[in-house]
């Protein structure tokens, strides 16, 4: 039986400089997400990744992200 739970990461978004911009993003690996440049992900996987404005949003997105793809289908 797949189990196809999807275990998002929230991070720091950081300008390309490495410098933190006080926002965070939500990558998921099992949706396309190669942590890569926000350019070279496709529409789905920006959409998820966000930024969002706090880290408290951040997580809430990650959470239901994962509550999503847990179900059985
Ligand atoms: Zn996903």
């Amino acid at each position: 039986m797949e189990f196809s739970r999807h275990e998002p990461t929230l991070r720091p978004e950081q300008t390309p400089t490495g410098l933190s911009t006080g926002r965070f993003e939500v990558c998921c690996r099992e949706c396309g997400d190669d942590e890569g440049g926000y350019d070279s992900q496709s529409g789905e996987v920006r959409d998820l990744r966000g930024p969002y404005p706090s880290k408290d949003r951040a997580l809430e997105v990650l959470v239901l992200h994962r509550a999503m793809t847990e179900r059985d289908w």
